[in-house]
């Protein structure tokens, strides 16, 4: 608990500073704190100390901490940040806020379908392969205007913007490069008429990367629960 309330205190005063740098206002970024292999008690001492937007990127594991803390539910935004199979789109779409790691188009088809009516709709980001690294997923930059224009028009989805995770770099210019491509991808489709408020960018080692490009949302895990152990 302890050491959550100062990691977080620590993520806040980068995120401020990283806005007074680029000129931004610092409500100009939202903090989302990724909870993935930690326990439901690590999400319940965040958010006592303030959180309340959460990712995940297993859907069992998030489906299980929902459920866990279902006290909290009203208060706590929750947003799936990876991976996500065809097979698995009807719990997400009935349990979770936001999807930021839509990659391909029969999975938004799939989630506007399953999306309960009385849940309004959900929001989601298009994953963009910006470093065009093959083992990542995402839609390929060239391909981002059209899956764009088709998700926009599904009924139940409200599409709010472009996720990455870029390739990390050496210094602060070359960490810029990709975030600064994805902001220009949003400017374009922006340009095309659509109405993008969103750019989820930015991790632990380079929040203050993406912040300098525009970031809306950065995604921060082990600057904020400490370092992951993976089950073997
Ligand atoms: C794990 C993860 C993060 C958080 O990464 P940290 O380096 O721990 O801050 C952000 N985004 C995605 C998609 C992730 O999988």
């Amino acid at each position: 608990m302890t050491s959550v309330i100062g990691n977080l205190q620590g993520v806040h005063s980068r995120i401020a500073q990283a806005c007074a740098a680029a000129g931004r206002p610092v409500d100009s970024v939202t903090l989302l704190a990724v909870s993935k292999t930690f326990p439901a008690a690590a999400v319940r001492d965040a958010f006592d100390a303030g959180c309340r937007q959460f990712g995940e990127n297993y859907v069992q594991e998030m489906l299980d901490k929902i459920a866990t803390l279902a006290d909290l539910r009203p208060q706590i935004t929750w947003h799936l940040i990876g991976p996500l199979q065809s097979n698995k789109t009807r719990p997400v779409a009935e349990a979770v806020d936001w999807v930021h790691s839509v990659d391909r188009l029969k999975i938004a088809q799939r989630l506007s379908e399953q999306r309960p009516d009385h849940l309004g709709p959900l929001q989601v980001c298009l994953q963009v392969n910006i470093s065009g690294e093959t083992s990542k997923s995402g839609f390929a930059p060239a391909d981002v205007l059209a899956a764009a224009q088709a998700v926009a028009a599904l009924p139940r989805l409200r599409l709010r913007g472009l996720m990455a995770i870029p390739e990390p770099a050496g210094d602060m210019d070359a960490q810029r490069a990709p975030h600064r491509a994805l902001r220009a991808l949003l400017d374009t489709l922006n340009a095309s008429g659509l109405a993008l408020d969103t750019l989820s960018m930015g991790m632990s080692a380079d929040l203050e990367a993406a912040v300098a490009e525009g970031a809306t949302i950065v995604r921060v895990g082990t600057a904020i629960f400490g370092g992951r152990t993976y089950p073997a």
